[in-house]
């Protein structure tokens, strides 16, 4: 009997795709760079199972094309890049990678926040460019961290994880998300807020929603114009939670005092993106669970997700 095929479309680890052959016959988009549409389409037409990243688009024109597809295994928790409406009216299982990155995705939040904060990627420029010359009372100040006020927009797995993170920093924690949380409000002592109270209180605002019509832009010109001058606002979400053009404008005219961004509309973010000239701006690439070991938890549990379904058992984290 032909075994199924299973198409990868980046280069995992060794182990990963050995786990796949034991059930399936594997190929693998070698290159560095993401799977060309084309060749990902026919790949598709030929596949029962896709292990996707975030940059491989699922819609409608692939799911008409993928005739014998049973399981997009995606390797991220956000799903924004599959049309998992379209794909289950098709039967065809959709599954993300939640909880093995949450730490490691909390973590990078926390350093963003930080070196938002702190100017850290500023002062590191300022002193290889040699203008330190010499101790000044106000050089590269910031933003108290500890003490301060922290507003989680999205208070699911990782806003809860970077909530413990604030916890050490004695940082008094509101929370926004559709409807009130208890048990994260026990776990982490965190407020409940509306979003327009929790942007006026917080000093520091980090969204964490996923990305779904509803948070399409739900920072804007009104969102920014209510928070603190002094406020700093971080996104681990995805770019496209945020109108950027609103958030230049509450940046440049100094409504808001910084902003850490590890996501933007558009990935790569254009070099001559608005944003970028800003001194306080922290820019990241998309590097929230980037560490090797989230990475390779990510890969094994998308593999497993795949490897269930094939084997006609339940999916392990299904969306
Ligand atoms: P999660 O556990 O599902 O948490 C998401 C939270 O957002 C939930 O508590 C949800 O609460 C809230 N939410 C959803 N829609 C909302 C809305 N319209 N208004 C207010 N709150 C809303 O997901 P997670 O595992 O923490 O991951 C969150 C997101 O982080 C992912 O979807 C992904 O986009 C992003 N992420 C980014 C990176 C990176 O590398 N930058 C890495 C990992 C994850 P309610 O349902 O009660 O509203």
């Amino acid at each position: 009997m032909t075994k199924p095929l299973v198409y990868v479309t980046r280069k995992l680890a060794r182990e990963v795709i050995d786990e796949l052959r034991e059930v399936a016959a594997v190929e693998v988009w070698e290159e560095d760079r993401p799977c060309p549409r084309e060749v990902f389409l026919q790949k598709a037409e030929q596949a029962e199972a896709l292990l996707t990243m975030l940059t491989d688009r699922v819609d409608e024109e692939l799911l008409t094309r993928a005739q014998n597809l049973k399981v997009v295994a995606n390797m991220a928790v956000g799903y924004d890049n599959i049309d998992a409406e379209a794909a289950k009216k098709r039967g065809v299982t959709v599954t993300n990678t939640p909880d093995v990155l949450t730490e490691a995705t909390a973590d990078l939040t926390f350093a963003l926040l930080m070196a938002t904060a702190r100017r850290i990627t500023e002062a590191n420029r300022f002193l290889l460019a040699g203008e330190w010359t010499s101790w000044s009372p106000n050089l590269l100040a910031g933003q108290n961290v500890y003490h301060s006020t922290l507003g989680i927009i999205g208070m699911g797995r990782i806003g809860e994880a970077v909530a413990r993170r604030a916890q050490g920093f004695g940082m008094k924690i509101l929370y926004h998300n559709r409807r009130p949380k208890p048990e994260s409000e026990e776990r982490v002592g965190a407020g409940y807020r509306q979003l327009d109270d929790l942007l006026r209180e917080s000093d520091y605002v980090v969204m964490l929603t996923p990305l779904t019509p509803e948070t399409r832009q739900m920072m804007g010109e009104r969102e920014f114009s209510l928070m603190k001058p002094t406020a700093v606002f971080i996104n681990v979400s995805r770019g496209g939670t945020v109108d950027e053009e609103a958030l230049y404008r509450a940046l440049a005219e100094k409504k808001i005092w910084a902003a850490g961004l590890d996501v933007f509309q558009k990935e790569p973010v254009p070099m001559d993106h608005p944003l970028l000239t800003l001194p306080n701006v922290v820019a990241l690439p998309h590097i929230g669970s980037a560490t090797y070991q989230t990475r390779l938890e990510m890969a094994k549990l998308a593999a497993a997700n795949i490897r269930a379904v094939l084997e006609g058992k339940e999916p392990v984290t299904p969306v």
